[in-house]
């Protein structure tokens, strides 16, 4: 079956399923593979549950004409996304960086949809198969789309590009995540930088952190030629502040041309999330809309997901951070708690993972910057944060350990950073705090 013909199977009844304990009635079925399952296994269970038919590349599995055999499903479901690209005329907005995606792209969100009948990823279905996903979900009447791409090599986001096809991009930001997939730091701006090709070689928009010295020399080398600054200082379009964060953050932006300020009061805590924010007033502007709808939208945003939570339990206001961790989002992170008008703080920090060769350093790195911020307690927890130890300061080898802890000498009335990759499963902590 060529992917035309397939196409118009996909267009009578636009729904895909992946997953058989989540068939839509009527969809296509893919029959993916994964390292520990075989989905081709499980077609005739689709077919059971309502799929209309079953995408499958093992010949053993056909049964009847409700089975298209292919070559291989995902490539498949690669190409039937692409197809379907090709056929929108819509803006898509194409989103990567090391932090910050999926707020970013949740913002661009809020702000763009109080005019446009916007798609934007769910979740973070940002990879090979999320990205065909969100292609598939966009129907004729979304007016514009926001696709969260993420990697962890080089190669990845150039491939998602091809699929997405993105009218404008942008890249949050660089840092060192994943270094074990990008070799270096050097590897981060390749493998980012991909977008950027992207966009020059397809006379894209782009949208740029002006301020951000790496993201400012990914462009220069590339030469974009439509490209909406947003930042800090006034040679951006759009120029921003944060106002407050106690803990949410009360943020100003204005355009360059303008001498006073919008003051927006969001649900957002995280100093670094500014820019995010200002990527959204950057967004918004630049598709028309009033400064009114960018501000209601930013306003309204509420996070979730342990994405910069803030949870306020019966003892301490928590920063709940324990989704992801790297580099760079530590030191957000820090720089955060630093700046939060609080009378008691408290630092509680896990051991970030991939992070390679640089994990030995990054983490002595962070141990000292945390100590640098006057709390009540700084707790490290993890082997790798483990390594530098001294007698002065709490460092525990388990997750386990400091909730422990934390039961025999309880944190109150405390304003709490918690921040982990999400394999230390700190929700044990904050289950104590
Ligand atoms: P993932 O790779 O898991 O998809 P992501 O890039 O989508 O992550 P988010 O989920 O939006 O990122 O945010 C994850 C964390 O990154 C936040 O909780 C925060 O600690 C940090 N972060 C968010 N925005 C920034 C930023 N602009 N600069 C630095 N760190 C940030
Ligand atoms: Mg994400």
């Amino acid at each position: 079956m060529t992917i035309e013909q397939l196409y118009q199977l996909y267009k009578e009844s636009p729904f895909i399923s992946t997953d058989t304990r989540n068939i839509i009635t009527n969809s296509l079925f893919f029959a993916l593979k994964g390292e520990k399952f075989n989905a081709n296994q499980f077609a005739a269970q689709a077919l059971d549950a309502g799929a209309r038919f079953a995408i499958i590349d093992e010949v053993a599995y056909a049964i009847d004409d409700r089975y298209i055999l292919v070559d291989d499903v995902l490539s498949t479901l690669q190409a039937l996304a692409t197809y379907h690209r090709q056929q929108l005329t819509i803006p898509i907005i194409g989103i990567t960086g090391t932090n910050g995606k999926t707020t970013t792209k949740e913002l661009l969100y809020a702000v763009l949809s109080t005019q446009y009948k916007t798609f934007a990823t769910k979740g973070n279905l940002n990879n090979h198969i999320g990205v065909p996903l969100s292609i598939l979900a966009i129907d004729d009447t979304i007016e514009i789309a926001i696709i969260e791409m993420g990697a962890n090599h080089q190669g990845e986001i150039a491939f998602l590009s091809a699929i997405a096809a993105p009218t404008h991009g942008l890249i949050t930001n660089v840092g060192k995540a994943h270094l074990e997939g990008f070799g270096s730091f050097d590897g981060v701006k390749i493998a980012k930088g991909e977008l950027y090709d992207y966009l020059k070689a397809h006379e894209g928009v782009l949208f740029l952190q002006g301020d951000n010295a790496y993201l400012v020399e990914m462009e220069q080398q590339r030469a974009i030629k439509q490209v909406v600054r947003y930042g800090f200082s006034d040679s951006n379009a759009i120029v921003g502040k944060l106002v407050s964060a106690n803990p949410l953050l009360t943020v100003a932006w204005r355009l360059q041309n303008e001498s006073s300020f919008e003051t927006i009061a969001t649900q957002l805590t995280g100093s670094y999330n500014t820019e995010n924010i200002l990527a959204a007033a950057g967004v918004g502007h630049f598709f028309g809309l009033t400064t009114r709808l960018i501000n209601e939208g930013i306003s309204a945003y509420t996070p979730t997901n342990n994405r910069s939570q803030i949870a306020r339990t019966a003892k301490n206001v928590v920063i709940a951070d324990y989704y992801n961790a790297n580099a760079s989002s530590m030191a957000a992170a820090l720089d955060n708690i630093a700046v939060i008008e609080a009378t008691q703080k408290a630092i509680i920090l896990g051991d970030m993972f991939e992070m390679g060769e640089e994990s030995f350093a990054e983490h002595k790195k962070l141990v000292a910057a945390a100590l640098q911020i006057p709390t009540v307690r700084t707790i490290f927890v993890g082997k790798a944060f483990f390594a530098h130890r001294t007698d002065t300061v709490e460092f525990y080898e388990t997750t386990a350990a400091a909730r422990e802890a934390l039961v025999a000498q309880p944190i109150v009335d405390s304003t709490i950073l918690l921040k982990a990759s999400r394999g230390m499963a700190f929700e044990n902590l904050m289950a104590e705090l």
